[in-house]
């Protein structure tokens, strides 16, 4: 009988960086998947990264994880997020070449020694008392194994819905997992049901680009990996259509056979990715939306229209498209769908996203009730090392909201739980001036190389390159201005006659790095690379000290009572969804609200600033 170390179920996102992580620990790994050639596709959207998902793919990549390589190598439109705004809410995203990205990540996978890939059906886990002993394929086959890693996805009990169709599946054309399923019933697992959609994919030929706006890339494209510099493939450019008062009524006329609308889904959608049809309700003041036409590779003529994922019936979604300015003759290739599935709640887990009860079983991804690849991969990595470590006597890596947006998502999973999908947004983290994507490998790197799970190759680049930002620093400190001088090459200060460190004054709002190469020439040697990263240290260094501060505060505060008599639905400033599961669960104390889902460090603000102002009145 075959034994691994470690065995990952699925070959989706979480279930490629689950097992890569844990065979580069250097434990023997199986990745066993229903669908080989499936490995690593993405089941939505042709993208990866954004606000908040962007800093979790530039973490993964810290600690040497794939997605942030593969999004590179089949990157056909690169986007920084927020570009405008600061450093610490910009968010890389790039569209991908859905082919090239699944071809990344398989080679990254094939290149494993200690990594054995299996095409088979999980059936059932194996278990003696409460330890896991191995995994049943479908067929009755046995691989022996101490620590399993579940990353099945939507495959769960999953149900496809068009209109008032229903076809048991974990994705469009692959089949459920239910037997697996039972499983979870057999232990008790709390599970629940969630819901996700996508939109119905169009023909290329039949689209009138002509007549739409477009929409290009960066001129300097932002990369994933700290270890990329520049794209691999093509780049190509978007297409922006809206809807219209005619779609919408079309879409109204609809609803009752919407699986959403018609009553035939049970779970909960995401709210933050809501369906059409969820959009001309919920908006009903708003005459158009926005569609984003996206190639979805480069040798194909699929195009995915971002925004108007839908459960209507397959010829209700031929209308609407074709109200659609620039979709008029538009051919649909897949109608989109919506997908049910069963979830376990997360709370169930440990930091390690260990199942709390049953040793050496893990659960990683759409499973623990998240939407998204890079949420799936990044919860995949945890518990690819956790598993490993494990297998290796070795102590757990916890990761903390202090330390990444990985730390922030297991914390709020496994302590707040999910009512809905639960997607990562920056404004999730309170550390965020500190939690940069820029800064991802200063933060993470080094522990990386402590685990184990960073190669020679990443080691040096990393080493390269904090050896010139010490230089790059060293040179900024060593050297103080004073105001005039500063004045002399532009850089406006009060004459306040103090003197100022190059790092000081790179820290202040409109001075760039090219401004002090003019006060120094010294600067002139630093590589502008190293130079736009040391300003980005410099412009957060007054705020992470203040934020610091803030951190402490707010642990003083989380003891304060809220009284009874707060209405939250009259703060200002929460958003209505908040204000709802606040009212819904009256937390006594601050330390209670912090922990309702979907709280922010602004909201716990308002609320402390709300408690307070009340017993002033009082
Ligand atoms: P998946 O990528 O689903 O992978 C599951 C893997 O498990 C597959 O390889 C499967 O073959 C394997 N598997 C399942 N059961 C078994 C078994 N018993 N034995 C062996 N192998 C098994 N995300 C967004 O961010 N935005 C969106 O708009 C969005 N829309 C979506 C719409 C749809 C219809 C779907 C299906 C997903 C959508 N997602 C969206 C979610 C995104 O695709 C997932 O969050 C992400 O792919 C989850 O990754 P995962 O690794 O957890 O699971």
């Amino acid at each position: 009988m075959k034994h691994f170390d470690v065995v990952v179920i699925g070959g989706g996102h979480a279930g490629a960086e689950a097992a890569h992580a844990a065979a580069r620990m250097g434990v023997s790994t199986a990745l066993i998947t229903m669908d080989k050639s499936g490995i690593g596709a993405m089941s939505c959207n042709p993208a990866i990264g954004g606000l908040g998902k962007g800093h979790l793919v530039r973490e993964i990549d810290a600690l040497d994880g794939i997605m942030g390589l593969a999004a590179d190598h089949a990157g056909i439109q690169f986007r920084l997020l927020n570009r405008k705004k600061g450093p610490a809410v910009q968010g890389p995203r790039a569209q991908a070449d859905r082919a090239l990205y699944r071809d990344a990540i398989q080679g990254h996978l094939a290149s494993q020694p200690n990594l054995t890939i299996i095409e088979a059906e999980v059936i059932d886990i194996d278990m003696t008392s409460n330890q896991v002993s191995g995994v049943i394929l479908a067929g009755g086959t046995k691989i022996n194994t101490g620590q399993i890693i579940v990353t099945t996805g939507t495959f769960l009990r999953g149900v496809i819905h068009i209109g008032d169709r229903q076809i048991p599946g974990g994705r469009m054309g692959n089949a459920a997992s239910v037997r697996l399923a039972q499983r979870f019933d057999d232990l008790a697992a709390p599970l629940g049901r969630l819901k996700t959609g996508t939109p119905p994919r169009l023909d290329t030929s039949t689209i009138d680009w002509g007549k739409l706006e477009n929409q290009p890339g960066d001129d300097v494209p932002v990369m994933f990996s700290f270890l990329s510099k520049a794209p691999f493939a093509q780049q190509v450019t978007c297409g922006i259509t809206h809807t219209n008062e005619r779609t919408h009524d079309i879409i109204r006329a609809n609803l009752s056979r919407s699986a959403m609308y018609g009553g035939h889904i049970d779970g909960v959608g995401p709210r933050y990715c809501p369906s059409i049809e969820d959009k001309v309700v919920r908006f009903a003041d708003k005459q158009s939306h926005q569609i984003f036409l996206e190639p979805e590779g480069l040798k194909t003529n699929t195009v995915y229209p971002n925004g108007i994922s839908t459960s209507l019936p397959e010829e209700v979604q031929v209308d609407y498209v074709q109200s659609i300015f620039g979709l008029e003759a538009a051919k649909i290739l897949q109608p989109g769908y919506a997908i049910e599935y069963d979830y376990v709640d997360p709370r169930a887990l440990d930091a390690r996203l260990s199942y709390v009860g049953v040793d050496g079983l893990f659960l990683a991804g759409q499973i623990n009730g998240t939407t998204g690849y890079e949420e799936a991969a990044a919860q995949g990595l945890v518990a690819g090392l956790n598993a490993s470590l494990s297998v290796l006597n070795r102590d757990p890596v916890i990761f903390h909201r202090t330390d990444s947006y990985i730390g922030v998502m297991v914390d709020d999973l496994t302590q707040r739980g999910v009512t809905e999908p639960y997607r990562m947004f920056t404004s999730r983290a309170e550390f965020r001036l500190s939690l940069r994507a820029d800064n991802a490998d200063q933060r993470l790197t080094d522990l990386g190389q402590e685990l184990g799970c960073v190669s020679d190759k990443r080691g040096g680049v990393f080493a390269e390159k904090m050896s010139k930002i010490s230089i790059a620093r060293g040179l900024l400190c060593d050297k103080t201005w004073t105001p005039k001088q500063a004045g002399g090459v532009g850089i406006k200060l009060s004459n306040d006659g103090a003197r100022r460190t190059g790092f000081e004054l790179l820290g202040l709002r409109d001075v760039t790095f090219t401004d002090l190469v003019a006060l120094d020439h010294r600067l002139l040697d630093v590589d502008p690379v190293i130079g736009t990263q040391v300003q980005s240290d410099a412009m957060y260094a007054n705020y992470l000290a203040r934020q610091d501060r803030d951190a402490a505060a707010l642990r003083r505060d989380q003891a304060i009572v809220i009284p009874p008599t707060l209405d939250f639905e009259r703060l200002g400033g929460l958003s209505n969804e908040l204000k709802g599961k606040l009212q819904a669960k009256r937390p006594g104390s601050l330390a209670e609200a912090a922990n309702v889902e979907g709280m922010t460090p602004a909201g716990l603000t308002i609320i402390l600033a709300a408690v307070k102002s009340e017993k002033r009145v009082a």
